[in-house]
Protein backbone atom coordinates (compact mmCIF):
# COMPACT_ATOMS: atom_id res chain seq x y z
CA UNK A 1 0.00 0.00 0.00
CA UNK A 2 2.62 2.31 1.11
CA UNK A 3 4.43 1.91 -2.33
CA UNK A 4 1.23 2.47 -4.15
CA UNK A 5 0.62 5.43 -2.64
CA UNK A 6 3.95 7.45 -3.12
CA UNK A 7 2.84 7.52 -6.99
CA UNK A 8 -0.17 8.79 -6.29
CA UNK A 9 0.39 11.34 -4.35
CA UNK A 10 2.79 12.65 -6.75
CA UNK A 11 0.61 11.86 -9.45
CA UNK A 12 -1.90 13.56 -7.12
CA UNK A 13 0.07 16.81 -6.88
CA UNK A 14 1.19 16.76 -10.55
CA UNK A 15 -2.24 16.71 -11.52
CA UNK A 16 -2.78 19.69 -8.82
CA UNK A 17 -0.18 21.88 -10.47
CA UNK A 18 -1.34 21.27 -13.66
CA UNK A 19 -4.68 22.62 -12.63
CA UNK A 20 -3.15 25.39 -10.96
CA UNK A 21 -1.46 26.54 -14.14
CA UNK A 22 -4.73 25.75 -16.26
CA UNK A 23 -6.20 28.22 -14.19
CA UNK A 24 -3.05 30.97 -14.66
CA UNK A 25 -3.75 30.10 -18.25
CA UNK A 26 -7.13 31.29 -17.80
CA UNK A 27 -6.45 34.50 -16.18
CA UNK A 28 -3.48 34.99 -18.14
CA UNK A 29 -5.80 34.71 -21.56
CA UNK A 30 -8.13 37.40 -20.38
CA UNK A 31 -6.02 39.84 -20.23
CA UNK A 32 -4.49 38.89 -23.49
CA UNK A 33 -0.92 38.16 -22.59
CA UNK A 34 1.00 38.17 -25.23
CA UNK A 35 4.41 39.32 -24.30
CA UNK A 36 6.67 35.71 -22.60
CA UNK A 37 9.77 37.95 -22.17
CA UNK A 38 9.71 38.98 -18.85
CA UNK A 39 12.13 37.48 -16.37
CA UNK A 40 12.23 36.28 -12.66
CA UNK A 41 15.54 37.20 -10.77
CA UNK A 42 17.34 34.60 -9.37
CA UNK A 43 16.16 33.56 -6.01
CA UNK A 44 13.84 36.40 -5.63
CA UNK A 45 11.97 36.74 -2.16
CA UNK A 46 8.08 36.30 -1.70
CA UNK A 47 5.97 39.36 -1.94
CA UNK A 48 5.03 40.21 1.49
CA UNK A 49 2.04 42.66 2.46
CA UNK A 50 3.12 44.24 5.51
CA UNK A 51 0.91 47.15 4.69
CA UNK A 52 -1.93 45.01 3.71
CA UNK A 53 -1.27 45.74 0.08
CA UNK A 54 -0.45 49.22 -0.80
CA UNK A 55 0.02 49.60 -4.40
CA UNK A 56 2.36 52.45 -6.40
CA UNK A 57 2.42 53.17 -10.02
CA UNK A 58 5.79 55.48 -9.58
CA UNK A 59 6.47 57.60 -12.99
CA UNK A 60 5.65 54.85 -15.05
CA UNK A 61 5.77 54.95 -18.87
CA UNK A 62 4.89 52.47 -20.86
CA UNK A 63 3.86 50.76 -24.93
CA UNK A 64 2.91 47.62 -26.19
CA UNK A 65 5.60 49.17 -29.08
CA UNK A 66 8.06 51.35 -27.12
CA UNK A 67 7.22 53.92 -30.14
CA UNK A 68 3.54 54.42 -29.32
CA UNK A 69 3.61 54.99 -25.68
CA UNK A 70 0.13 54.00 -23.50
CA UNK A 71 0.90 55.12 -20.43
CA UNK A 72 3.09 58.11 -19.64
CA UNK A 73 4.78 58.97 -17.13
CA UNK A 74 2.06 58.06 -14.67
CA UNK A 75 1.87 57.99 -10.55
CA UNK A 76 -0.54 56.98 -8.48
CA UNK A 77 -0.77 55.23 -5.61
CA UNK A 78 -3.78 52.89 -4.58
CA UNK A 79 -4.24 52.88 -0.98
CA UNK A 80 -3.98 49.27 1.03
CA UNK A 81 -7.48 47.82 2.01
CA UNK A 82 -9.92 50.34 -0.42
CA UNK A 83 -11.77 50.20 -3.40
CA UNK A 84 -10.52 52.35 -6.09
CA UNK A 85 -12.14 52.43 -9.48
CA UNK A 86 -9.94 53.16 -13.08
CA UNK A 87 -12.07 55.23 -15.28
CA UNK A 88 -11.47 57.04 -18.31
CA UNK A 89 -12.13 56.91 -22.30
CA UNK A 90 -11.69 53.52 -24.19
CA UNK A 91 -8.62 52.73 -25.11
CA UNK A 92 -6.67 55.19 -22.61
CA UNK A 93 -4.53 52.18 -20.86
CA UNK A 94 -7.12 51.11 -17.81
CA UNK A 95 -6.56 47.16 -18.42
CA UNK A 96 -3.15 47.72 -19.34
CA UNK A 97 -2.23 49.15 -15.82
CA UNK A 98 -3.63 45.74 -14.71
CA UNK A 99 -1.68 43.73 -17.04
CA UNK A 100 1.50 45.57 -15.69
CA UNK A 101 0.54 44.92 -11.88
CA UNK A 102 0.33 41.01 -12.79
CA UNK A 103 3.73 41.49 -14.85
CA UNK A 104 2.70 40.43 -17.86
CA UNK A 105 4.88 43.30 -19.03
CA UNK A 106 7.34 45.57 -17.50
CA UNK A 107 7.54 48.87 -17.56
CA UNK A 108 9.80 50.84 -20.25
CA UNK A 109 10.59 52.91 -17.06
CA UNK A 110 9.40 53.73 -13.71
CA UNK A 111 8.89 51.02 -11.66
CA UNK A 112 5.77 49.85 -9.63
CA UNK A 113 5.64 48.49 -5.79
CA UNK A 114 3.45 46.39 -3.64
CA UNK A 115 4.25 47.57 -0.22
CA UNK A 116 7.44 49.13 -0.94
CA UNK A 117 8.60 46.27 -2.82
CA UNK A 118 9.13 46.60 -6.50
CA UNK A 119 7.38 44.09 -8.26
CA UNK A 120 10.38 42.79 -10.45
CA UNK A 121 12.15 42.13 -7.06
CA UNK A 122 9.94 39.44 -5.97
CA UNK A 123 9.08 35.82 -6.96
CA UNK A 124 6.45 35.73 -9.89
CA UNK A 125 4.38 32.90 -8.50
CA UNK A 126 4.21 35.16 -5.16
CA UNK A 127 2.92 38.23 -7.11
CA UNK A 128 0.40 35.89 -8.90
CA UNK A 129 -0.76 34.18 -5.83
CA UNK A 130 -1.32 37.56 -3.94
CA UNK A 131 -3.40 39.13 -7.13
CA UNK A 132 -7.28 36.91 -8.13
CA UNK A 133 -8.56 38.78 -11.35
CA UNK A 134 -12.41 38.23 -12.30
CA UNK A 135 -12.27 38.85 -16.39
CA UNK A 136 -15.09 40.20 -18.15
CA UNK A 137 -15.56 37.25 -19.84
CA UNK A 138 -15.28 34.00 -17.52
CA UNK A 139 -14.76 30.83 -18.98
CA UNK A 140 -15.86 27.80 -17.53
CA UNK A 141 -13.96 24.27 -17.70
CA UNK A 142 -15.85 21.78 -18.98
CA UNK A 143 -16.12 20.22 -15.74
CA UNK A 144 -17.85 20.08 -12.45
CA UNK A 145 -19.60 23.11 -10.66
CA UNK A 146 -17.29 22.15 -7.89
CA UNK A 147 -14.35 21.84 -9.62
CA UNK A 148 -15.23 25.01 -11.64
CA UNK A 149 -15.30 27.15 -8.22
CA UNK A 150 -12.23 25.03 -6.85
CA UNK A 151 -9.76 26.60 -9.07
CA UNK A 152 -9.79 29.17 -6.52
CA UNK A 153 -8.25 27.05 -4.03
CA UNK A 154 -7.69 23.10 -4.95
CA UNK A 155 -7.49 22.04 -1.95
CA UNK A 156 -10.42 23.39 -0.35
CA UNK A 157 -12.60 21.27 1.86
CA UNK A 158 -16.09 21.02 0.11
CA UNK A 159 -17.55 23.20 2.97
CA UNK A 160 -15.65 26.21 2.07
CA UNK A 161 -16.61 25.71 -1.79
CA UNK A 162 -20.45 25.94 -0.56
CA UNK A 163 -19.56 28.94 1.81
CA UNK A 164 -17.75 31.02 -1.09
CA UNK A 165 -21.22 30.22 -3.46
CA UNK A 166 -23.46 31.36 -0.68
CA UNK A 167 -21.28 34.18 -0.45
CA UNK A 168 -21.86 34.89 -4.12
CA UNK A 169 -25.69 34.01 -4.04
CA UNK A 170 -25.19 31.00 -6.14
CA UNK A 171 -25.47 28.12 -3.60
CA UNK A 172 -29.17 27.92 -3.88
CA UNK A 173 -29.03 27.98 -7.62
CA UNK A 174 -26.76 25.38 -7.75
CA UNK A 175 -28.26 23.29 -5.70
CA UNK A 176 -31.30 23.46 -7.96
CA UNK A 177 -29.21 22.37 -11.14
CA UNK A 178 -29.85 18.40 -11.57
CA UNK A 179 -26.81 17.27 -10.40
CA UNK A 180 -26.03 20.10 -7.89
CA UNK A 181 -22.26 20.75 -7.21
CA UNK A 182 -21.35 17.59 -9.66
CA UNK A 183 -23.42 19.44 -12.65
CA UNK A 184 -20.95 19.59 -15.49
CA UNK A 185 -20.68 23.53 -16.43
CA UNK A 186 -18.77 24.84 -19.63
CA UNK A 187 -19.05 24.48 -23.55
CA UNK A 188 -20.70 20.95 -23.39
CA UNK A 189 -22.41 20.98 -20.34
CA UNK A 190 -25.31 22.60 -18.45
CA UNK A 191 -26.23 26.11 -20.38
CA UNK A 192 -26.25 28.50 -17.43
CA UNK A 193 -26.74 32.60 -18.44
CA UNK A 194 -23.76 35.31 -17.92
CA UNK A 195 -24.85 36.21 -14.63
CA UNK A 196 -24.25 32.79 -12.98
CA UNK A 197 -21.50 32.31 -14.80
CA UNK A 198 -20.11 35.44 -12.98
CA UNK A 199 -21.39 34.20 -9.49
CA UNK A 200 -19.68 31.34 -10.06
CA UNK A 201 -15.95 33.63 -10.68
CA UNK A 202 -16.83 35.69 -7.42
CA UNK A 203 -17.34 31.89 -5.38
CA UNK A 204 -13.70 31.52 -6.98
CA UNK A 205 -12.17 34.50 -5.93
CA UNK A 206 -14.50 34.40 -2.47
CA UNK A 207 -12.20 30.66 -2.42
CA UNK A 208 -9.08 31.93 -3.60
CA UNK A 209 -9.13 34.79 -0.91
CA UNK A 210 -6.14 36.73 -2.39
CA UNK A 211 -4.89 40.03 -0.73
CA UNK A 212 -5.57 41.88 -3.71
CA UNK A 213 -8.61 41.55 -5.98
CA UNK A 214 -9.02 43.02 -9.58
CA UNK A 215 -12.37 43.26 -11.76
CA UNK A 216 -11.58 43.94 -15.54
CA UNK A 217 -15.02 45.17 -16.55
CA UNK A 218 -16.57 42.14 -14.49
CA UNK A 219 -19.74 43.33 -14.98
CA UNK A 220 -20.07 44.63 -18.12
CA UNK A 221 -21.79 42.03 -19.91
CA UNK A 222 -24.59 42.01 -17.07
CA UNK A 223 -27.95 43.77 -17.75
CA UNK A 224 -28.14 46.52 -14.87
CA UNK A 225 -30.31 44.49 -12.14
CA UNK A 226 -28.03 41.24 -12.12
CA UNK A 227 -25.03 43.80 -12.59
CA UNK A 228 -26.47 45.67 -8.93
CA UNK A 229 -27.27 42.41 -7.14
CA UNK A 230 -23.99 41.08 -8.26
CA UNK A 231 -22.10 44.44 -7.07
CA UNK A 232 -23.75 44.25 -3.95
CA UNK A 233 -22.27 40.98 -3.07
CA UNK A 234 -18.58 42.06 -4.01
CA UNK A 235 -19.29 44.97 -1.93
CA UNK A 236 -19.92 42.26 0.76
CA UNK A 237 -16.91 40.62 0.79
CA UNK A 238 -14.99 43.54 0.08
CA UNK A 239 -16.41 45.48 3.43
CA UNK A 240 -16.02 42.24 5.31
CA UNK A 241 -12.23 41.02 4.39
CA UNK A 242 -10.71 44.91 3.78
CA UNK A 243 -9.24 43.41 0.82
CA UNK A 244 -7.23 45.86 -1.68
CA UNK A 245 -9.52 46.08 -4.93
CA UNK A 246 -8.86 47.64 -8.57
CA UNK A 247 -12.05 48.03 -10.57
CA UNK A 248 -11.51 48.73 -14.96
CA UNK A 249 -15.22 49.90 -14.60
CA UNK A 250 -16.68 51.72 -18.07
CA UNK A 251 -20.24 51.99 -16.55
CA UNK A 252 -19.60 54.62 -13.82
CA UNK A 253 -22.92 53.75 -11.76
CA UNK A 254 -20.81 49.92 -10.46
CA UNK A 255 -18.34 52.45 -8.95
CA UNK A 256 -19.20 55.26 -7.89
CA UNK A 257 -19.31 54.50 -4.28
CA UNK A 258 -15.58 53.67 -4.61
CA UNK A 259 -13.01 55.17 -1.91
CA UNK A 260 -11.04 56.67 -4.63
CA UNK A 261 -11.43 56.77 -8.32
CA UNK A 262 -8.84 57.44 -10.65
CA UNK A 263 -9.50 59.07 -13.99
CA UNK A 264 -6.69 58.56 -16.50
CA UNK A 265 -6.94 60.33 -20.39
CA UNK A 266 -4.17 59.10 -22.53
CA UNK A 267 -1.73 57.44 -20.10
CA UNK A 268 -1.83 59.87 -17.71
CA UNK A 269 -3.50 60.25 -14.19
CA UNK A 270 -5.67 63.76 -14.85
CA UNK A 271 -8.02 63.30 -11.80
CA UNK A 272 -8.08 61.47 -8.76
CA UNK A 273 -11.07 62.01 -5.85
CA UNK A 274 -14.23 60.27 -4.67
CA UNK A 275 -17.25 60.78 -7.19
CA UNK A 276 -18.61 63.77 -5.19
CA UNK A 277 -15.42 65.58 -5.11
CA UNK A 278 -14.46 64.72 -9.26
CA UNK A 279 -18.62 66.16 -10.16
CA UNK A 280 -17.81 68.93 -8.04
CA UNK A 281 -14.32 69.26 -10.34
CA UNK A 282 -16.35 69.50 -12.97
CA UNK A 283 -13.49 68.10 -15.52
CA UNK A 284 -13.65 64.77 -17.18
CA UNK A 285 -15.41 62.57 -14.59
CA UNK A 286 -18.25 64.67 -14.39
CA UNK A 287 -18.16 65.22 -18.48
CA UNK A 288 -18.06 60.99 -18.61
CA UNK A 289 -21.11 60.83 -15.89
CA UNK A 290 -23.16 63.32 -17.99
CA UNK A 291 -22.78 61.12 -20.91
CA UNK A 292 -23.86 58.29 -19.44
CA UNK A 293 -26.73 59.46 -17.61
CA UNK A 294 -27.83 60.86 -20.65
CA UNK A 295 -27.59 57.58 -22.27
CA UNK A 296 -29.45 56.00 -19.42
CA UNK A 297 -32.41 58.55 -19.46
CA UNK A 298 -32.97 58.23 -23.37
CA UNK A 299 -32.71 53.98 -23.10
CA UNK A 300 -35.50 54.95 -20.06
CA UNK A 301 -37.46 57.13 -22.46
CA UNK A 302 -37.54 53.99 -25.28
CA UNK A 303 -38.58 51.92 -22.64
CA UNK A 304 -41.35 54.12 -21.95
CA UNK A 305 -42.52 54.44 -25.74
CA UNK A 306 -42.11 50.87 -26.35
P1 LIG B 1 -11.16 49.89 -23.03
O1 LIG B 1 -11.88 50.80 -22.11
O2 LIG B 1 -11.57 50.08 -24.46
O3 LIG B 1 -11.14 48.44 -22.61
P2 LIG B 1 -8.55 50.44 -21.89
O4 LIG B 1 -8.52 51.79 -21.33
O5 LIG B 1 -8.70 49.29 -20.96
O6 LIG B 1 -9.64 50.37 -23.04
P3 LIG B 1 -6.18 49.13 -22.83
O7 LIG B 1 -6.83 47.81 -23.07
O8 LIG B 1 -5.30 49.27 -21.66
O9 LIG B 1 -7.26 50.28 -22.78
O10 LIG B 1 -5.41 49.51 -24.14
C1 LIG B 1 -4.72 50.73 -24.29
C2 LIG B 1 -4.17 50.81 -25.71
O11 LIG B 1 -3.22 49.78 -25.91
C3 LIG B 1 -5.21 50.65 -26.80
O12 LIG B 1 -4.90 51.58 -27.82
C4 LIG B 1 -5.00 49.25 -27.29
O13 LIG B 1 -5.33 49.16 -28.66
C5 LIG B 1 -3.53 49.03 -27.07
N1 LIG B 1 -3.22 47.61 -26.79
C6 LIG B 1 -3.83 46.84 -25.87
N2 LIG B 1 -3.28 45.61 -25.84
C7 LIG B 1 -2.32 45.60 -26.79
C8 LIG B 1 -1.38 44.62 -27.26
N3 LIG B 1 -1.34 43.40 -26.73
N4 LIG B 1 -0.54 44.98 -28.24
C9 LIG B 1 -0.57 46.21 -28.79
N5 LIG B 1 -1.43 47.18 -28.39
C10 LIG B 1 -2.29 46.89 -27.41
Amino acid sequence: VFQLSVPLNFLGSVYRELRQSLLDMETLFNLQKVNVSITEKPSAPPLTLPKGGEIRFENVSFGYHPERPILNNLTVTIPAGKKVAVVGPSGCGKSTLLRLLFRYYDPQCGRILIDGQDIREVSLESLRRSIGVVPQDTPLFNDTVELNIRYGNLDAPLEKVHDAARRAHIHDKIESWPDGYQTKVGERGLMISGGEKQRLAVSRLVLKDPPLLFFDEATSALDTHTEQALMANINEVLRERKRTSVFVAHRLRTIYDADLIIVLKEGRVVETGSHRELMELNGLYAELWAAQEMLMDRAGERVKEA
